[in-house]
Order: structure tokens, then sequence, then C-alpha cells
């Protein structure tokens, strides 16, 4: 059953449109589609109310979540897709939904969903959500980097949330899903977690069993709403936040002081992190998936102290110390075995 409102016109199947343009799914491209629209119906219908939103879908495909969304009473969908053999399919639902759909083909990595939606749907912060959501089945390459950038947007308030705490519902494979949502202590717990958790409400709202798409991926699939927090659980900004969790994740199986310990300089390295962990209030023998977002915030609060004090530690990076190292003592090989012939 389609979600509510508009009613479109008959159409054919998803799988009779994947016939008529020959959209065999790409493999490599890691095309899985959704065929079953009480699925597609499902993921529209958790991603909140669409009556008059303005939604923006990405990888729309074949367009299952495509004409759920449509069947919505949306106001207006706006699709972004990189693979030119489905257009041609995708304008054939337009056609049926006159005004609503609007087609690019394009990449979801670089498109600019800010100058698209009209200026007065914009919100501020601190109201309710705007009426903007995203919603979309992403191969899993580029969700995640993607969630990543969005994350970011959502820290300086830019991007798709120009428009305010704009809300998305997107797919994963179950296993990130399951990290995205972690809670502290908890096996799955990573990066991941923190970063989404300290910007939004991550819900991981339902599985879909990897035989629901065609074809069928190797995994389930974890579908996650986020709704972007008025007031972020770490208020620093967001690349600086991403080396103190990277960091403290760098050695997930040992305490926690033994990667915090790599935002330091060899010389002083001990010096320092007992520094951080002391004035952060923090048992450096805690596991990195033992830390909360509060722990973190204290890291990062401090981190960010001992950033101000010393100008020239943020950009301190352990690997490139190592590389040095490494080049110095190659060198004085070589300067000695010269030396001996
Ligand atoms: N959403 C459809 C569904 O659920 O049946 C298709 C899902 S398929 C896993 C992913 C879709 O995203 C494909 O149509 C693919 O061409 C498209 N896609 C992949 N990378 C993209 C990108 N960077 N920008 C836009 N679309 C992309």
């Amino acid at each position: 059953m389609a979600a509510s409102g508009l009613r479109l016109p008959p159409l054919p199947t998803i799988r009779e449109i994947i016939k008529l343009f020959k959209l065999q799914a790409v493999k490599q491209l890691s095309q899985n589609f959704l065929l079953d629209l009480r699925l597609t119906d499902k993921i529209v219908r958790k991603a909140g109310n669409l009556t008059n939103a303005y939604v923006y879908e990405v990888g729309p495909g074949p367009g299952g979540i495509t004409r759920s969304i449509l069947s919505a009473n949306v106001a207006e969908l706006l699709v972004v897709e990189k693979d030119t053999r489905f257009i041609p399919g995708l304008q054939m639902l337009s056609d049926a939904a006159p005004g609503k759909l609007k087609i690019v083909h394009g990449d979801v990595l670089t498109f600019k969903i800010e100058k698209s939606f009209p200026e007065s749907l914009k919100r501020p912060w601190q109201d309710d959500p705007p009426n903007v959501h995203i919603i979309g089945n992403l191969p899993f390459s580029v969700s995640t980097p993607l969630i990543i950038q969005w994350l970011e947007n959502i820290s300086n308030r830019n991007g798709p949330f120009a428009y305010g705490r704009t809300q998305m519902t997107l797919t994963f494979q179950k296993e990130v899903a399951e990290r995205l949502v972690a809670t502290t202590g908890s096996k799955q717990r990573s990066r991941l977690s923190v970063m989404a958790q300290y910007l939004c409400s991550v819900k991981h709202i339902f599985t879909i069993p990897g035989k629901a798409f065609v074809p069928k991926p190797k995994v389930d699939v974890g579908v996650v709403h986020f709704m972007p927090l008025i007031q972020p659980k770490i208020e620093q900004p967001f690349k600086l936040v991403e080396k103190v969790v990277q960091n403290a994740f760098q050695f997930r199986r040992k305490y926690c002081h033994r990667g915090l310990s790599m935002l330091f300089p060899e010389a002083r390295r001990l010096e320092s992190t007992a520094r951080l962990l002391q004035l952060a209030d923090i048992d450096p023998t805690l596991r990195p998936t033992q830390l909360s977002i509060l722990h973190f915030r204290s890291l990062c609060d401090i981190y960010r102290k001992m950033c101000d004090e010393d100008p020239q530690l943020f950009g301190y990076n352990f690997r490139e110390e190592l590389k040095q190292k490494k080049d110095k003592s190659q060198a004085k090989e070589k300067e000695g075995s010269y030396g001996l012939e």
C-alpha cells in the first residue's frame, strides 16, 4: 500500500522498468535494488511525516523508494543519480507526477542541495526541524564517506543543514548501522558511534534482510534515522573531535592512554598524555570502547586547551614523525655503507 496522498497513475512495476530499460545491476558498483513496494513504503513511513516536505533522495536507481516518497504527499522530490541508465525510468515517474519530481544526473558526493530548495524553508537551528528530509539507499562504499561528510556539515550547519536540523533516513550495511548506534561499553562501539552520537540522535529503525534486494548482497541492511541535536554533546570543531576520537580508537583492544598518547610528539608523549588524562579526569586503563561521549567531551576540551597553548600541536601527526625517523635512519645507513666502500 502506498504511504498516503498522491496516487500515481498505473505504471509498470519496478521489475518491468528494469526489464524495459535494460537496467541490470552493475555488481562492481554495488547496485542492489529494492523492488518490494511494501518495504520502500516502510522506509518512507519511518522517515517521518512527509506531507508538503521537500525531499532529497540520493541514488534512486530504478525508483522503488522514489515511488513511495511521491506517494507520501510531498511538495517536491529531488533525486540525484550518477548512472545515466536510470534517467529515462525516472523520467517516466516524473511524467506520472507532474511538477513533483526533479531529476539531477550527478554525484551525491559533490551535489549542493543547499542551493536547490526554497530559502523560505530555512529554520533557526534551535527550532523544530525544517520540512526537508534526506532519504536514500546508496552503495555502502558511498554511504559511509557521505555520512562523515554530512556529520561535518551538521557541525558547521552548512550543506543540507543550512536549512536547519534536516533529518536523514539512510541505509547501511547492518554491521555499520550497529556501529552507528553502539552504546558505551558495547562490542560494536567505534569511531563512527562517537562521531554520529555527539551530533545526532541516531536510531537503527529496522533491518532489511539481504534477500529482499535484487541482486542479493552478502549482508543484511540496516535503516538508520538521524536527527541533528540542538546542542552537540561536544562543542569543539569537527576536525579536532575527529582527531581525538580517531587516535583514541587507534588501538581498540589496549588501554585508552595508548592511542591517545599518539596525539603528542614522542619527546613529550608520556607527560602530555598523563596531563591530558588527569585534567580530563579519565582512568587511563579504560578501553576506548568504554569511553562515553562525556569522556570524549572532556578529552576534546582539554586537548583544545593544549593546542591553544602550543599552536604546532594540532598539526602533529605521529605517522609523519615515524616516517621522518625512518627516512633519517635509512639515510644514515646509506652514509655508513658508502663510508665502507
Ligand atoms: N535506491 C535504489 C533502490 O533502493 O532500489 C537503488 C539502490 S542502489 C544500492 C544505489 C544507487 O545509487 C544506484 O542507482 C547507483 O547508480 C546510485 N549511486 C551510486 N553512487 C552514487 C553517487 N555517488 N551519486 C549518485 N548516485 C549514486
